[in-house]
């Protein structure tokens, strides 16, 4: 249950330096107060990050890893609601820094339902790409509420997702994976990004998306499917 959650009222209330240590609490800030074409002027150096990729639901924090090297610069946030499964990533990533100086320091976990408090850590726009990966399947009929990824709640992930920027989606139900393509394709702000896009074929994250957490490493070992699905947040069509 996650009645005793705590969480921040707005992003501005997030001290974003206590996850990452080389974010400046400082800077931070300043690009809150910031407008979006002022920000993206701006000349960005490390301390003027903010959190861009966001694993959904992270488990155990093996695709925050594997990607943790390949994209030094960039912050990359898991979310987690299990305790023990929070507590677990904080410990490996704390040990991964400690064992690799000035390595690891672009990932952190935070525990949160992600379905309830999205909103409240990003800013609009904030996010360039976010990962749904091996999503709980909830598959009785009257449980689809609960999956992660519902009409409903694809207008917040549109909300914090900025134009261009990419979600990524991978399961072995293959129910599952129909029913997010299908809310996707009914959402007017996303467009189904296909295999042989060329943004696709070159996007090193899809191997690590099949292949790196520890999800996916038990589905390669049962031999299961996998289905992935990439969707583009586009622009709205009825906004000038
Ligand atoms: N993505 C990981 C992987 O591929 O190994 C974990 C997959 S696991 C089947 C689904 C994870 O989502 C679980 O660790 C669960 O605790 C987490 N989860 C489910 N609902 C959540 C929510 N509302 N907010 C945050 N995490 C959630």
């Amino acid at each position: 249950s996650d009645h005793t959650l705590d969480y921040p009222l707005t992003p501005n209330d997030i001290d974003w330096s206590t996850y990452y240590p080389t974010i400046s609490k400082k800077i931070v800030n300043e690009y809150e107060n910031n407008d979006e074409e002022e920000i993206s002027n701006k000349k960005r150096k490390q301390e003027d990050k903010h959190v861009e990729f966001v694993d959904i639901g992270c488990g155990y924090g093996g695709l925050l890893i594997s990607l943790s090297p390949i994209f030094p610069d960039m912050y990359m946030l898991g979310m987690e609601i299990r305790v023990k499964v929070y507590d677990y990533v904080v410990d490996r990533i704390k040990a991964l820094r400690n064992s690799n100086p000035g390595a690891y320091m672009n990932v952190s976990c935070l525990r949160t339902n992600a379905m309830k408090y999205l909103p409240n850590y990003f800013q609009k726009g904030q996010l360039t790409k976010m990962f749904f990966l091996y999503p709980d399947p909830h598959f009785k009929k009257a449980k689809h509420k609960w999956r992660i990824i519902n009409k409903q709640l694809l207008a917040e992930y549109a909300y914090v997702l900025k134009i261009n920027g990419l979600i990524y989606t991978c399961t072995d139900v293959k129910d599952l994976h129909l029913w997010m393509c299908s809310c996707f394709n009914e959402f007017p702000l996303f467009e189904h990004v296909k295999n042989d896009d060329p943004e696709l074929k070159n996007d090193v994250c899809i191997d690590h998306v099949l292949n790196s957490t520890e999800e996916g490493r038990k589905v390669t070992r049962n031999n299961g499917d996998k289905y992935l699905a990439v969707f583009r947040r586009i622009q709205d069509p009825y906004s000038s």
